[in-house]
């Protein structure tokens, strides 16, 4: 468990009762009716059950609040007793105890990432311009869905795609007797769909649009920006953004490196000519 300090902005790990009743200001027994809470300064779990800092409760408990009151004194509050004792007052302090933490949390995650951006934009370099070439293979399948194939062609690619159905049908006549068959067991189909191909990377035909936005905007204009931020200094609402930015950036980079591997195969030779010899079965 961490202890927050009262001003919200320094902690104390604590991993036993030893920990919270050898502190200075610590009361084992507190009178409701003498105490003002003024704030919560931790949460804990431990281990074994320990009486309840409220004279009138005393109930032993493994989990609850280390609180301090007017005056500095301290006291640990099982659990439920918080709510139930104090009411409404206790949520408020535990919602402020809670952005305490987390404020703490995300300036952490923050700095840590920080600490590791020149790997990181090294990594992103080489997704875009480098090896991986991400930014030329999204601008040749933007060419293709835009310009490179008819618009029927462009339709049937897109449902496909949606559809993650890589598969090329051929519509066949059955025979009359078949026909015949298959209406006596209530099935009025004329024809069969008999698979003749296989398409490659076809979930590209509309993922490369997301690529734009990975390479462009969260792997450029927000790591840029990112580099710059002072976690000290950011709002709670901005330090929530970057927190979750930073725990997003491993999975946006895995997320673009797929996207452009299936880029490649869409784009593959041997793909776009299947494309374009099977175009009339592509809405099969
Ligand atoms: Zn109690």
């Amino acid at each position: 468990m961490i202890i927050v300090s009262e001003d919200g902005k320094s902690f104390v790990e604590i991993s036993c009762w030893e920990d919270i009743i050898t502190r200075p200001k610590y009361e084992p027994k507190v009178d409701k009716e003498q105490v003002k809470l003024k704030a919560i300064i931790g949460k804990y779990y431990l281990s074994p059950k320990h009486p309840c800092g409220i004279s009138s409760c005393g109930t032993a408990h493994n989990k609850g609040f280390l609180v301090v009151c007017q005056g500095g004194i301290e006291t640990n509050i099982g659990h439920d007793c918080g709510r139930n004792i104090f009411g409404v007052d206790f949520k408020t302090l535990e919602n402020q105890f809670n952005q305490d933490m987390n404020i703490q949390r995300y300036r952490e995650k923050i700095k840590t990432y920080q600490s590791r951006i020149e790997s990181y934009v090294e990594n992103i370099e080489n997704l875009k311009n480098g090896d991986i070439g991400g930014i030329a293979t999204y601008e040749k399948v933007k060419w293709f869905m835009t310009k490179g194939f008819e618009t029927n062609t462009l339709n049937a690619l897109e449902r496909k795609a949606k559809l993650k159905d890589n598969r090329i049908f051929e519509l066949q006549k059955m025979d009359n007797r078949d026909i015949e068959l298959a209406r006596e067991s209530g099935n009025y189909e004329t024809h069969n769909k008999v698979q003749i191909g296989l398409l490659m990377g076809i979930t590209a035909a509309i993922d490369y649009k997301k690529l734009k936005t990975l390479l462009q905007v969260h792997l450029s204009e927000e790591v840029d920006k990112f580099k710059s931020i002072n976690a000290d200094t950011l709002s709670y609402k901005d330090l929530q953004f970057w927190h979750n930015w930073a725990n997003r950036l491993d999975k946006r980079i895995a997320q673009a490196k797929e996207i452009i591997g299936e880029c490649k195969s869409f784009l593959n030779d041997k793909n776009i000519s299947t494309i374009r010899s099977y175009k009339t079965h592509l809405s099969n």
